[in-house]
């Protein structure tokens, strides 16, 4: 179909490639945030093979090279700092045909950005409903504007406000036990090799660094905790210190050398696979239809992903915008369930719900093969629409 207008609420990473792709397609777009100011919650973000192809296929290769990390290696360490595997990371490249690419967030928002163009984006426009009819769906915002489309692609993340239209039932994100803290520090200040994404595992809890471009390194904790806990940005650094007492000394380097008001803490929910993610004119899209805990790394690369697909169905097929919509969820609906409940999985392992199941797992990470990795992480990246 051609000459279409898409609607897309929600400037993060999911609308904004949408939006790209869309544009790109010759499609009219508008694409509507409620914020005054993109902040994008989190400082880096681990983009897999599979995002990365779909930002390639949009053209952004050379700029997806000159902010990514050249993560090379992969290594899982006891929190006492026992090497438990090792992983070569270009075996995996070599089966997949492209590197990841951890980059930071701001980094990549600007990019999306910049390539969507600013002038696509209006800022402080909270959409509050959302009608369609027999020939186009309409959003209606705060401040009494009203805009009009061919299709409304909700992209407003997993507090989406029309996700309940779409599906007909509420469908509360559900709280995932643990707390995340997350920042960048320099490369230099730290004692792990700069193309190395280290993971320190123990008593039910994680430390990691991953390495992105500008010589810099994204890191995050995480640990199991009650709902409801908040502490004040400038005492981060010593509940930092509290939690991983004992850790080895690369996790105690990063503790006493990150930037306590630069770091994130956040509490982590994902959401039940949902029925259904479109409705006539309208698809969920990203967070919005299938937000995940971030142990697999692919909440963002699927919005990515979703964001191909939707445009490929858009361009390929000439029944109608509900039709097309249709196919996008059929080819949609059962790849991001899965990697929802995979994460959830490896979350409840990761974070002790059952600390026999952890220990377990912490054995087993000392027998695993490079290759039984390798297989694991190529077949999430290549279960993607390039594969
Ligand atoms: C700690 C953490 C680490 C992560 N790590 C990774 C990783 O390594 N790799 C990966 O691929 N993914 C990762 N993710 C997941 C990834 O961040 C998300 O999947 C991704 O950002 C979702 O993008 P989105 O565009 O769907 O939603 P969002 O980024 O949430 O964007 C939604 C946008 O909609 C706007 N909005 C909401 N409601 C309205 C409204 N009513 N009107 C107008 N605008 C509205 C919001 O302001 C927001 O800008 C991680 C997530 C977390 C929390």
């Amino acid at each position: 179909m051609y000459d279409l207008k898409a609607i897309i609420i929600g400037g993060g990473i999911g609308g904004l490639t949408t939006g790209i792709a869309l544009k790109q397609a010759g499609y009219e777009i508008e694409i509507y945030d409620r914020v005054r100011e993109f902040r994008p919650a989190g400082a880096g973000i681990s983009l897999w093979s599979n995002g990365i192809k779909v930002l390639n296929s949009l053209g952004l290769a050379e700029e997806m090279i000159k902010i990514g990390g050249r993560m090379n290696r992969m290594e899982y360490r006891s929190h006492q700092d026992t090497l438990f595997n090792a992983i070569d990371l270009h075996p995996l490249i070599a089966q997949v045909g492209q590197r990841p690419y951890p980059v930071s967030r701001t980094e990549l928002q600007a990019l999306l950005l910049q390539t969507v163009g600013e002038e696509n984006v209006t800022l402080n426009c909270n959409c509050v409903s959302v009608a369609e009819d027999e020939n186009g769906v309409t959003a209606s915002f705060e401040d009494g504007r009203t805009t009009r489309g061919d299709l409304l692609i909700a992209a407003d993340g997993i507090h989406s406000m029309i996700r309940p239209l779409v599906t007909g039932e509420s469908s509360e994100p559900r709280y995932a036990g643990y707390v995340n803290w997350n920042g960048i520090v320099e490369a230099e200040a730290q004692e792990i090799d700069p193309d190395c994404w280290v993971i320190y595992v123990g008593e039910g809890k994680r430390a990691s660094l991953m390495p992105i471009g500008g010589e810099r390194f994204y890191f995050f904790f995480g640990c199991p905790m009650e709902k409801g806990t908040g502490v004040t940005p400038e005492n981060r650094q010593q509940e930092l210190a509290d939690i991983f007492r004992g850790w080895a000394n690369p996790v105690q380097t990063l503790i006493q050398t990150l930037n306590p008001l630069a770091t994130n803490r956040l509490e982590i929910h994902d959401l039940n696979p949902l029925k259904t993610l479109v409705k006539g004119r309208i698809a969920l899209l990203g967070d919005a239809g299938h937000a995940t805990t971030p142990t697999l790394g692919q909440g963002g690369c699927q919005a990515m992903e979703d964001a191909a697909v939707l445009c490929r169905y858009l361009i390929t097929t000439n029944i109608s915008v509900a039709d097309a919509l249709k196919r996008y969820e059929v080819a949609r609906k059962t790849r991001t369930a899965e990697l929802v409940l995979k994460a959830r999985k490896r979350t409840d392992t990761i974070y002790g719900k059952d600390m026999m199941v952890t220990r377990n797992w912490y054995d087993s990470l000392s027998q695993e093969s490079a290759s039984d990795v390798i297989n694991a992480l190529a077949k999430v990246i290549l279960g993607g629409p390039f594969n």
